[in-house]
C-alpha cells in the first residue's frame, strides 16, 4: 500500500533531565522522521499563557519545578492521541512517572501501537545547571531559577529517571551522549533510532 496513511505506527519517546536539549532535538527528530511531536512542557505553557483553569492550577507547580499531577498530564496526551488519525508521535517531556509510563502503554494498546523507542539524553549535572541558567537568560522562563532547577533535577533523579530502567528491560532503550554540538547529538539520535 502506498501512501501517508499506510505509514507504520511509530511511538519514540525524548527523555533526559531538564537541560538536556530534549526540545531542541524534538523538534528536529520529529520533523526528519514525519512524527508529530508533543511536548507536555509546551502544552502547559500554552494553558498557562492562554489563563486556563488548568493552567491557572499548573503555573504554581511548574514554578515550583514539581510534577504537575498524572491525571492532568494523562488527560491532555489521551486528547491528543485519540484524535490523531495516525498513531505517529515523538513526545518530549512525557512520560515523567511509572503511572504516566503505564497510562501511555494502556492508551497505545488501545490504538492497537506500542511505544517504538526511547532514547534518552545524557548530560552530566554541571553542564545541566550551567545550560538552564544560561536559557534562563535568553528565553526567561519563570521555572528556570536555580532553586527550581535544583527540584527539577531532583524530581527528574527520583520520578523519571527509573523509566530508563522500564524500557531498557523492553529492549527499548537508547542512551545518546547530550554533549557536543545541536547538530553532533541530533546525528546520534537519528543514528540510535536507525
Ligand atoms: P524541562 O524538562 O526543561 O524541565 P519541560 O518543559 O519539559 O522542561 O517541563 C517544565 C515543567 O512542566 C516541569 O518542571 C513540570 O512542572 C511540568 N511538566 C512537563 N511535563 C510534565 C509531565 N509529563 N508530568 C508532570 N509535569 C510535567
Amino acid at each position: 500500500m502506498a501512501g501517508d496513511a499506510a505509514k507504520a505506527a511509530e511511538v519514540v519517546l525524548l527523555m533526559g533531565p531538564p537541560g538536556a536539549g530534549k526540545g531542541t532535538q524534538a523538534t528536529r527528530v520529529a520533523v526528519a522522521r514525519g512524527l508529530t511531536k508533543l511536548s507536555t512542557g509546551d502544552m502547559l505553557r500554552a494553558h498557562v499563557g492562554a489563563g486556563t483553569e488548568l493552567g491557572k492550577r499548573a503555573k504554581a507547580i511548574m514554578d515550583a519545578g514539581d510534577l504537575v499531577p498524572d491525571d492532568v498530564i494523562v488527560g491532555m496526551v489521551r486528547a491528543e492521541v485519540e484524535a490523531a488519525e495516525r498513531i505517529r508521535f515523538l513526545f518530549d517531556g512525557f512520560p515523567r512517572t511509572a503511572a504516566q509510563a503505564a497510562a501511555l502503554d494502556a492508551l497505545l494498546a488501545d490504538q492497537g501501537a506500542a511505544v517504538t523507542a526511547a532514547v534518552s539524553l545524557d548530560v552530566p549535572d554541571d553542564e545541566l545547571v550551567r545550560r538552564v541558567l544560561q536559557r534562563a537568560e535568553v528565553e526567561g522562563r519563570s521555572d528556570d531559577n536555580e532553586a527550581t532547577i535544583r527540584n527539577r533535577m531532583v524530581v527528574y533523579h527520583e520520578q523519571t529517571k527509573p523509566l530508563l530502567d522500564y524500557y531498557d528491560a523492553q529492549d527499548k532503550l537508547a542512551t545518546v551522549d547530550g554533549v557536543g554540538s545541536m547538530d553532533t547529538v541530533t546525528e546520534r539520535i537519528h543514528e540510535a533510532l536507525a
